[in-house]
């Protein structure tokens, strides 16, 4: 039987539809499961994704990109192939890719988490024969608190720095994380603003378009001009992590937010605190999930997945890397 998806230099391959997934280089057609930069490549014929990734890919591709945008299980025909989106529960827009030939279905994961998050659609079970699924944190010391409760810690840490007139200011990553947090407080500290870095202001809008509630933001000026931030909570990506950018706010203090602060050290990176959110599957929603899907056939990617590999072995599953092209 000929493999539906094989790994080529470019990334994953589909031969009998022509098409690749996620692909590491320009190719004409490309199946996108999310608008995350390591996952499409500028300056290809033409993208599809979801339709809610839309707004998010055409902020990310250079020039007048071709981008077709499909509903969540609607199916789309390439020669033989049977190719759907299915919501992968990441980031707003964030899928897995269906994809049907001869009988066989498979499934590429993308970047998915299981846990409950305001700022998207929930993940969905496809059942399929081979899962391709991320790895990225496949290692058994990898748990997750809830994220509810982790976003009520940072509402509750901003409190305690609003008390001492300290300015929080808080790094994530600028797509999906910060707008996670910001749909958290919105529930939180009603009708509190939170001031944003300029990088996630066209972000933040196509989440509010698709329908998701932030709580208010206002973006940090580039010259304060007698602008106090005291009390505040600033959001920024990590690149920002620069004295001579937050100093200038005042009495600081930093925190990371990000799946790493539950196994690592926030002092290591240079931030005073960590917030362990992360929008990626832990041990147990990655075994949970290969379960869930019924596949006896498992391909994991993006990561180390060795500890993953040898349990899934032991589980009696079949486990695998992509045929070469
Ligand atoms: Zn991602
Ligand atoms: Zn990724």
């Amino acid at each position: 039987m000929k493999p539906v998806l094989t790994e080529s230099s470019a990334g994953i391959y589909c031969p009998p539809g022509g098409f690749y997934i996620d692909p590491r280089r320009r190719v004409p057609t490309a199946i996108v499961t999310h608008a995350h930069m390591d996952h499409f490549r500028p300056g290809g014929q033409e993208d599809y994704c979801s339709s809610s990734s839309v707004g998010l890919m055409r902020l990310r591709l250079r020039g007048k990109p071709k981008v077709t945008g499909i509903e969540f299980g609607r199916r789309l025909e390439f020669g033989e192939v049977t190719v759907s989106f299915h919501p992968a529960g990441h980031i707003l827009g964030s899928s897995q890719v269906r994809v049907e030939s001869g009988g066989q279905v498979w499934v590429v994961s993308g970047d998915y988490k299981r846990g409950e998050d305001p700022s998207c659609e929930p993940f969905e079970v496809v059942p399929c024969d081979t899962f391709v699924t991320e790895a990225t944190f496949a290692r058994s010391a990898a748990a997750w608190r809830p994220g509810a409760e982790v976003i009520a810690e940072i509402s509750e840490w901003w409190r305690e720095n609003r008390r001492a007139k300290k300015v929080s200011v808080l790094y994530c990553y600028v797509l999906g994380k910060l707008q996670r947090i910001l749909a958290g407080l919105s529930a939180l500290d009603a009708g509190r603003e939170v001031y944003i870095h300029r990088d996630a202001e066209l972000y933040n809008e196509c989440y509010r378009r698709a329908g998701f509630q932030l709580a208010p933001t206002r973006v940090v000026p580039r010259k304060l001009n007698g602008l106090s931030l005291e009390g505040a909570l600033v959001l920024a990506p990590p690149k920002y992590l620069q004295s001579s950018w937050y100093r200038r706010f005042g009495d600081t203090v930093t925190a990371f937010a990000s799946g790493w602060m539950a196994l690592e050290d926030p002092c290591k990176f240079g931030y005073e605190k960590g917030f362990a959110l992360s929008d990626h599957a832990d041990w147990s929603e990655l075994v949970r999930t290969i379960e869930e899907t019924g596949a006896r056939s498992i391909v994991t990617c993006h990561g180390d997945a060795s500890e993953l590999d040898a349990y899934l072995r032991s589980q009696g599953y079949s486990v695998s890397s992509l045929p070469r092209a």
